[in-house]
């Protein structure tokens, strides 16, 4: 049986709930069913921060949820789940719903030989749902009518104890999903919790598994990873790991150290830390932009290389790009959308030091003008471009036509 946990000992602060979410639970119990909050959410509001998201959890079937409804949709073919959107003040809100799911020895599941799970799809009671979640501080119910939290595998006391700890057997958790490795390293690096050593020990050993796994649900691991908010440290927490070797090829240089990749080094940490202040900050950042510093390195390896070998300029940038991309991609593969912008920001890099002519003015008015622009000035406060250029570029853009023409002759 769960342990409940009252008001006054989880202390969790309604203030942060989503009206929407309390919404969606209200509406399903007064329709009769349990519905709780549960996972990052609860973790997140027993932290006392601001979940980005809210899940609910419930008894009702996704067409029983879907008739309480007005805009709701069904999501999934296997296992569906439920989109509960709601309309207010900026972006819309969707609130995913989802049944309790049956534990995988009762469901049925289909199981790889390397016991990886392909398919679960059988709906249980909510200790079998709380049984099958990953972390203890993960399988946690929140019931907001009753402020009552529903604590199954003690995620409470881990959390007091700051202790991040796999539910069941951590080796066998690990083999049913590898994923699970990177969300140890990278809830580790969001909480500043330790990773418990049974928890710890395995992923040494079966970080190789993560190989299966499909590069399409690697990619959005590895970007929910760096668009944590922690990402320097939960990439830190990938080499201690021992789980960055094949993830990000194009990162093993960077992160083995050794002299020569010194600059590389500063480079993406620089970038990192940037990236991570922004998300702190509740900024927005681009996946191709993140990319587009992550891979610069090494293409800026393969274009002084082209260029040595007496290629002019552009097309010794552009072939660059393409091997650096090739090179990614036989690792994790980086979705296209992402890739295009990655090209357009590292082709924009040459335009700034083209300062002649009408170019300026043509390069501010291109759409991905900002992008490039700040990458540039990355450039700069590692001191691999002048810092005069991106100081000129700050000042162009300030300027009237008046001094925007000053400055072009004075770029001569
Ligand atoms: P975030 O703040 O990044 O959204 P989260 O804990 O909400 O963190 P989600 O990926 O949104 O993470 O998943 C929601 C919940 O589903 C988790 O809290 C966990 O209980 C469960 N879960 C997600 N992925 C897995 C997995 N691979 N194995 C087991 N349980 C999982
Ligand atoms: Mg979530």
């Amino acid at each position: 049986a769960p342990k409940r946990i009252p008001k006054k000992s989880h202390r969790i602060d309604p203030h942060l709930l989503s009206k929407n979410a309390v919404k969606v639970t209200h509406t399903l119990q007064q329709a009769g069913y349990e519905a709780f909050i549960v996972g990052g959410a609860v973790r997140d509001l027993a932290l006392g921060i601001s979940p980005k998201d809210f899940d609910v959890a419930t008894n009702a079937t996704p067409d029983q949820v879907q008739r309480l409804f007005r805009k709701a949709r069904l999501i999934g073919r296997r296992f569906q789940i439920v989109h509960v959107t709601f309309f207010g003040k900026g972006h819309p809100e969707i609130i995913e719903v989802s049944t309790f799911r049956a534990l995988l020895d009762n469901a049925g599941d289909h199981v790889a030989e390397s016991g990886r799970i392909l398919r679960d799809n059988v709906w249980g009671s909510q200790g079998e749902d709380a049984a099958r979640r990953d972390f203890t501080i993960n399988a946690m119910y929140y019931d907001p009518s009753s402020e009552t939290v529903l604590d199954y595998h003690g995620g409470m006391a881990d959390m007091q104890k700051k202790t991040l700890r796999m539910i069941g057997d951590p080796a066998k958790r690990y083999r049913e999903d590898p994923v699970r490795m990177l969300r140890a390293v990278r809830f580790a690096a969001k909480t500043g919790f330790e990773l418990d050593s049974a928890t710890r020990a395995p992923i040494a050993k079966l970080g190789k598994l993560l190989n299966d796994v499909p590069s399409a649900r690697l990619f959005d691991e590895i970007l929910k990873l760096l668009m944590s908010g922690y990402s320097w440290r939960a990439i830190q927490g990938l080499k201690e790991a021992g789980l960055h070797h094949g993830l990000l090829p194009l990162l093993d240089h960077i992160l083995d150290d050794g002299e020569d990749s010194k600059g590389a080094n500063d480079f993406v940490k620089l970038a990192l830390a940037n990236t991570d202040e922004r998300i702190q900050s509740g900024k927005s950042v681009s996946a191709g932009f993140l990319f587009a510093t992550l891979l610069w390195p090494d293409l800026l390896k393969n274009w002084k290389a082209n260029s040595s070998k007496g290629m002019a300029n552009i097309p010794a940038l552009h072939d660059a790009m393409d091997d650096t991309i090739a090179t990614q991609s036989s690792g994790m593969t980086i979705q296209r959308r992402f890739e295009s912008d990655m090209r357009e920001i590292w082709s924009m890099q040459l335009r700034f030091e083209r300062r002649v002519g009408r170019y300026p003015f043509r390069l501010i008015e291109s759409p991905r003008f900002r992008a490039g622009y700040d990458f540039m000035l990355l450039r700069c406060a590692t001191g691999e471009l002048n810092p005069a250029i991106g100081q000129w570029w700050t000042d162009f853009i300030a300027a009237d036509p008046a001094g925007q023409e000053e400055l072009m002759a004075s770029a001569k």
